[in-house]
């Protein structure tokens, strides 16, 4: 199977800041599913940005690296997706900005869209839940741990 996701382009975030409220930000003392501190105008953009930690630095969702089209930015769409690569291989994660948004099927069927065909194992979350789907044969209790580990607040951004 092809494990290669598209990372081609890199977008710009505009007024997005999902990730600035769904991950976990070590950096700066930031939990999953809290607004950072670091939040300015109408939370749409950072106050420290020149001295943000690396991992802010660093950090692409999914959509700025090429993930569907300008509708599934992740403050339209309703999901953060971010490509991973973890103890079992590339994985797509996808956490909600707003709650039930991960199950409706409009995000279900996208998400999927993106791993089939592939060896790509799909975790989709909210602040209380996680599913899994897709995990590589012989994966199973691997791909558990790691997303039992996800409830971790001390978790670096997933
Ligand atoms: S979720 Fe993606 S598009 Fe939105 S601010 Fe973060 S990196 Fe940028
Ligand atoms: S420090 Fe800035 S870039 Fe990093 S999470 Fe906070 S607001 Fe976002």
């Amino acid at each position: 199977m092809k494990t290669s996701l598209p990372q081609v382009k890199q977008r710009s975030c505009g007024d997005c800041s999902a990730c600035c409220t769904v991950l976990a930000v070590p950096g700066v003392d930031k939990g999953r599913y809290v607004p950072c501190q670091h939040l300015r105008q109408g939370n749409k953009c950072c106050g420290i940005y020149e001295s943000r930690p690396e991992e802010c630095n660093a950090y692409s969702c999914g959509w700025k690296v090429g993930i569907g089209t300008s509708a599934h930015r992740p403050d339209r769409f309703g999901v953060v997706f971010s490509i991973e690569n973890t103890a079992f291989g590339p994985t797509l994660i996808g956490l909600e900005t707003r709650p039930g948004r991960g199950e409706s099927p409009e995000v279900v069927q996208f998400a999927r869209s993106i791993v089939r065909g592939k060896d790509v194992a799909l975790i989709m979350g909210g602040k209380d839940w996680r599913r899994v789907t897709n995990v590589p044969p012989g994966k199973e209790r691997i791909v558990a741990e790691y997303v039992k580990s996800l409830s971790n607040p001390t978790q670096a951004k997933e």
